[in-house]
């Protein structure tokens, strides 16, 4: 890996690097960069790159604007696709600071980097290994995306029906360049819907990646013609795109898998029940957060591999949190409500606080339920006390105001603009008279 300051100009002079993107993300994990040139890169490294945070969504008000950008030199990357066209970019994911040099509070990063700062104090590590799916829709002659899925092809099926394959080849080479290990590709389940499975990393790194990752697909998708969008449920009747979300703790004092025990019956060690029950506990109060779009619990009814009540199991894919069949050092919880349209850096940090809240509070699990829920009728879930997640993002936002793990997490600034934003994007579908209404009330009414 490179990242010294050394080796990124052996690189630069190497590969003819011209122009540097100093990247970050807004509140809602959309990727920014200003570009500087490649001669600027010690003053990029000092830190010395000034913008306008009064024009970055959830960031500062206009009579403190401006902030600097700290690259975090590990990020450095070559961006494929400028090579291929005989010249040189380069990346580099930055943290958001202050003019006297602190920590922006408003920057998601910087959230995350406080999680995981936390979680060390504590004695842990956070690994996260996010399974993001997307989809390619075809494109008009004006570039725009069309509704039209780029196949007709399901899960796990090849060429000819499977017309991905060769975009998935050029993601899986450009992230490959960059930096990434890549452990599958296939097709998933609804017609032009794909999924690239990377290898997980601490949690911080984990969302640089995710956010990588969301840019690369988009790009390459862009070079054959298509549109790929990580919109959670693009199609209805479809199943969603999903970023399910595996977690775990590291025990730094005992060097191992704080999730695995080997003596327990199902492996299981009491920090992992607990992290569970703290998900349990927590996950109504952060849903808006995993899932932040009003599409996105569209995503969140039964019968799409998506979950839709608060219960946990082994294996059952219709729960919320499942336990991969994996033990030992791989021992993980996976949390499937999370969509990609999250901002990873927020969805990581309050996953991780609620599971680290039940740690610390020694909650226990509720008995694992094996049953597959979906086919489970109101009165059943009712007498097994399953509740229902979230069904609207309205219920989601007031059930984050009204919790503790938002705030807590994220300190007042993000929570706070966090809050309004969502309600602001709110009001904006409250209010406007959409196609389903007309369809079914126009004539009839
Ligand atoms: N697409 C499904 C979802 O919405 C998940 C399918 C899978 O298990 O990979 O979460
Ligand atoms: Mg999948
Ligand atoms: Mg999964």
């Amino acid at each position: 890996q490179v990242n010294t300051l050394t080796a990124i100009k052996e690189v630069i002079k190497e590969k003819n690097v011209e122009l540097l993107h100093l990247q970050f993300v807004d509140i809602e994990g959309i990727l920014k960069h200003v570009t500087v040139t490649a001669e600027q890169v010690d003053d990029v490294a000092e830190g010395k790159i000034m913008f306008d945070g009064s024009s970055i969504k959830g960031f500062s008000p206009i009579n403190r604007s401006d902030l600097y950008l700290q690259p975090d030199l590990s990020t450095f990357a070559v961006l494929p696709w400028s090579v291929e066209e005989g010249y040189s970019e380069a990346r580099f994911l930055c943290s958001v600071k202050n003019p006297d040099g602190t920590d922006f509070e408003g920057d998601p990063r910087n959230v995350l980097k406080k999680t995981v700062k936390k979680a060390e104090e504590k004695g842990y590590t956070i690994n996260v290994g996010p399974e993001l799916e997307f989809f390619l829709f075809e494109t008009d002659e004006t570039g725009r995306p069309t509704q039209q899925t780029q196949d007709f092809a399901g899960y796990f099926e090849p060429s000819p029906h499977d017309n991905g394959e060769k975009v998935r080849l050029e993601i899986y080479r450009a992230l490959k360049a960059m930096g990434f290990t890549i452990e599958a590709s296939h097709h998933e389940v609804a017609r032009g819907q794909h999924e690239i499975n990377f290898k997980y990393a601490d949690a911080l790194t984990s969302a640089d990646n995710a956010t990588t990752y969301k840019w690369v697909v988009k790009t390459v998708a862009k070079k054959f013609g298509l549109h790929a969008t990580f919109m959670p449920k693009p199609i209805a009747g479809e199943n969603g795109s999903g970023m399910h979300t595996n977690i775990s703790l590291y025990d730094l004092n005992k060097g191992e898998n704080a999730f695995y025990d080997a003596a327990e019956e199902k492996g299981l060690s009491k920090t992992a029940y607990s992290f569970i029950a703290g998900l349990l506990e927590n996950v109504k109060s952060f849903v808006a957060v995993t899932n932040p779009l009003v599409n996105s619990y569209k995503r969140l009814v039964p019968g799409y591999e998506a979950p839709c009540y608060i219960a946990w199991s082994d294996s059952n894919r219709s729960a919320l949190i499942r336990i991969p069949a994996v033990r030992g050092a791989g021992t993980r919880v996976e949390i499937r409500c999370p969509d990609p349209s999250a901002n990873p850096y927020l969805a990581f940090a309050v996953i991780a606080s609620a599971g680290i809240d039940g740690v610390e509070k020694g909650l226990e699990a509720p008995a694992a339920f094996d049953r597959d829920i979906f086919s489970m009728t109101a009165e059943e879930l009712f007498l097994e006390e399953i509740e229902n997640l979230p069904t609207s993002l309205e219920y989601a936002i007031n059930e984050f105001e009204a919790g503790e793990i938002g705030r807590s997490t994220f300190g007042d600034h993000v929570f706070d603009e966090y809050v309004l934003a969502k309600r602001a994007e709110l009001d904006s579908f409250r209010t406007t008279v959409h196609g389903w209404e007309l369809e079914n009330y126009h004539t009839k009414f």
